[in-house]
């Protein structure tokens, strides 16, 4: 009997079998200088915005929405930042599709992922995601590993940022017999603290040991999505030799 297939079966675009996602929250006016380095080091950033906080002196504007972020991924993170597992239905359908219908005017496609306010969610929450089609969500709970999705609605990154240097290595050091992601997720105005692994200088030295390789694939959030869609949609050869994307 043809067997179906696992990852192991699968190589990335590309042909790397290991892949990286940066997936940084809030629209800070700190992601205008995360931009300016992940440029630096070929790094692509998925950034998850609140539509009603843009324009705040904290925040960045709607205006340079669609020009900052050229290249990376936008994507949803509700409306006003509130914990959605405390909303109604309708709440919460009114707090990620206003904005996801918003960040979709400023750049003029759609916006299809979301990372959770606070990681908050629970099955209502997750139900009307899968609703609106989003097709993602991001939790904050740290998997401290390389592995991909069973849900990608209750998606786990690998880590936070301030973690992310000590995994480094053992990315690297994988064997190249599966897919493998690093998921770092974090906030780019945390790096203002200053600390030893909560700094400019500390992410600058992490996007330098991550970034120029060429068994990477620098990536976003929703392109991991769609690319693990097309993975699951691909069956056995009916000849038992091989496999086909019969979509
Ligand atoms: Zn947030």
């Amino acid at each position: 009997m043809p067997q179906p297939p696992s990852y192991a079966d699968f190589l990335f675009p590309g042909g790397a079998a290991k892949a990286l996602v940066l997936s940084m929250d809030d629209g800070p006016v700190q992601d205008r200088r995360l931009v300016g380095l992940l440029g630096r080091y070929g790094i692509r950033g998925t950034f998850h915005l609140n539509s009603g906080r843009l324009g705040r002196p904290d925040h960045i504007d709607p205006e340079e929405v669609a020009s900052l972020y050229a290249g990376h991924e936008v994507s949803t993170h509700s409306v006003s930042h509130p914990y959605l597992d405390s909303l109604s239905r309708t709440e919460i359908a009114a707090e990620v599709g206003d904005d996801r219908a918003a960040l979709s005017r400023l750049l003029g496609r759609d916006v299809r992922g979301h990372a959770y306010p606070f990681g908050a969610r629970n099955a209502t929450v997750i139900g009307v995601l899968r609703a609106l089609g989003i097709a993602y969500g991001r939790t904050a709970d740290q998997t401290r590993d390389f592995r991909l999705p069973a849900d990608p609605l209750a998606w786990d990154p690998s880590c936070h940022h301030s973690a992310a240097a000590g995994l480094v290595e053992a990315f690297f050091a994988r064997p190249d017999d599966t897919l493998a992601l690093f998921f770092i997720y974090g906030h780019s105005w945390e790096l203002d603290a200053g600390e030893p692994t909560n700094s400019w200088a500390y992410m600058e030295d992490l996007l330098r040991r991550l970034g120029g390789r060429d068994d990477l694939w620098y990536t976003t959030a929703i392109e991991v999505a769609d690319y693990l869609d097309a993975i699951h949609a691909v069956r056995p050869a009916p000849t038992g030799d091989g496999l086909y994307n019969p979509s």
